[in-house]
């Protein structure tokens, strides 16, 4: 298939075609959750970001690689120099092994991806798995003169990185900023300067997770799990890194300045992110309290919820938006997307039984191009889900003999409709597929009661079960060809 790809490239701020360096093989990495704690609405998004960009490149004929990490060496969240081991210290409350918590949320974050119907990645590569690769990269840092050892710590020369490459190529900060915002931190004072990060920490005598290395026992920074694990499955340069916006810096700055340090190669060729979700305008976070896990969603478990939302609910909640633009948590969204979803669902269970015509009343084939036309712009899942419900438009008007459609167009429509729906933006029928049936055999049961109760001429039961499916707005009207039922709109 031609490919017309463009790709909005954080590094060079503008929409690029995209290039793979070798096709038809693409690198694809994004960093994956840190397992400590259960996945939130916003971790949902990057994970269905880049589902989206994985399912499409396959689509459109490329062989993708795609490596999304687990974080589990303990390392200090978000700042690799500072605060507390969080997974250490679920351990430690807990008394289990550290490796007990990881694997007890990873098998979690598994279910929900699953429920969301996120793919699996290519591969999932743990941090504590790649601890020597993680050294290997100190050592090469160290060799290149762009690190130095303090206490048996290691740290980034960002000083002196900056001084031949630039240290905010990326995120567009500035190193001058950035060495006045000096913070209070652990570690600092072993530091030459505020802005340089750690590369391996000397672990203080209550932390659990740790790992022998020429330097001390310690573990390594958060940032260069990433770099380390990226080289070693996709080679020194890559395609595509994503991740979420807040992940741009310092961690996704960090990771180029490494590799750059490491391998003299810029890693990446296009950095993709993912913006917030936020919640009433506000960001979402374990830290700011507002957090609702995926499972609090499913169960529609939380003050904040006036109900239950389904996976594929908040999976198209989520394609509604553009990645990279913000997206505002609401019942009032989410209901709306849920019966968006059952409107396209159920135009596509129609689809087999249209009639064909003569002539079709709309161009089909024009609609097939703009679905595609969307998702080569920069993964633009609303423009697409807004051409897809032209084709609902189409299918019920052809439904209703208001329109007509010829057989090679409705098989058209048909691939358009399913190559989109399901295998590109990975929607699927939920229960709602197994209850309508339910619904359908129910229905046939009451319906045979209400006729046997006129044979009978039991007009009061028939009279009440008439009234209560009214109740439920659902219409029962007597035809020549038999009794038949609706809901009400
Ligand atoms: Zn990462």
């Amino acid at each position: 298939m031609e490919n017309n790809l463009t790709v909005y490239n954080t590094l060079s701020r503008r929409k690029e075609k995209f290039e793979p360096m070798n096709p038809p093989f693409v690198g694809m990495y994004v960093c994956g959750p840190t397992v400590y704690g259960d996945a939130h609405l916003g971790h949902a998004r990057p994970a269905i970001t880049f589902d989206l960009v994985y399912r499409y490149l396959k689509h459109i004929g490329y062989k993708v690689r795609y490596v999304r990490n687990i974080t589990d060496v303990g390392h200090l969240e978000h700042d690799a120099d500072s605060g507390e081991d969080k997974i250490g210290k679920k351990a430690r409350l807990e008394q289990l092994e550290p490796m007990e918590v990881v694997q007890y949320f990873t098998d979690r974050y598994h279910q929900n991806m699953s429920a969301l119907n996120v793919l699996s990645p290519s591969i999932e590569p743990k941090a504590s798995g790649h601890i020597i690769e993680q050294i290997e990269m100190i050592r090469k840092i160290l060799e290149a003169g762009f690190a130095y050892e303090v206490n048996g710590s290691v740290y980034f020369d960002v000083v002196k990185y900056n001084q031949n490459h630039n240290y905010g190529i990326l995120s567009g900060r500035v190193l001058e900023d950035l060495m006045t915002a000096t913070r209070e931190l652990e570690g600092q004072e072993e530091k030459h300067n505020p802005a340089d990060f750690a590369l391996w920490k000397k672990a203080q005598p209550e932390h659990i997770m740790r790992w022998p290395s020429p330097w001390s026992d310690g573990f390594p920074g958060w940032h260069l799990e990433c770099s380390a694990m990226g080289t070693r499955y996709l080679g020194e340069q890559f395609d595509i890194h994503g991740g979420g916006m807040d992940l741009l810096f310092p961690h996704h700055e960090s990771e180029i300045a490494q590799s750059v340090a490491a391998n003299s190669k810029a890693p990446v060729k296009y950095w993709l992110h993912n913006n917030m979700i936020t919640l009433n305008g506000q960001k979402m976070g374990k830290s700011l309290g507002n957090a609702i896990s995926l499972f609090d969603f499913f169960a529609g478990n939380h003050n904040l919820l006036q109900q239950p939302y389904s996976p594929i609910t908040i999976r198209f909640f989520i394609l509604q938006a553009h990645y990279r633009s913000t997206l505002d948590f609401s019942n009032e969204a989410l209901q709306a997307a849920d019966k968006g979803l059952k409107k396209l669902m159920a135009a596509l269970a129609t689809l087999d039984k249209l009639a064909v015509s003569e002539k079709s009343t709309s161009n089909i084939t024009e609609l097939r191009k703009k679905c595609y036309d969307a998702m080569n712009d920069d993964f633009n899942s609303p423009i697409a889900i807004a051409q897809l419900f032209e084709g609902v438009r189409i299918i019920n008007s052809v439904k209703n003999k208001k329109e007509t459609i010829t057989d090679t167009d409705l098989e058209i429509l048909k691939k358009t409709m399913i190559d989109f729906v399901f295998e590109i933006l990975g929607l699927k029928q939920e229960e709602a597929g197994r209850s309508n049936e339910l619904i359908d055999e129910l229905m046939g049961t009451i319906l045979i009661l209400r006729q046997k109760a006129r044979e009978s001429k039991d007009f009061a039961t028939s009279d009440l079960i008439r009234d209560h499916l009214a109740k439920l707005n659902i219409i029962v009207k007597d035809t020549k060809e038999g009794v038949e039922w609706s809901l009400e709109e």
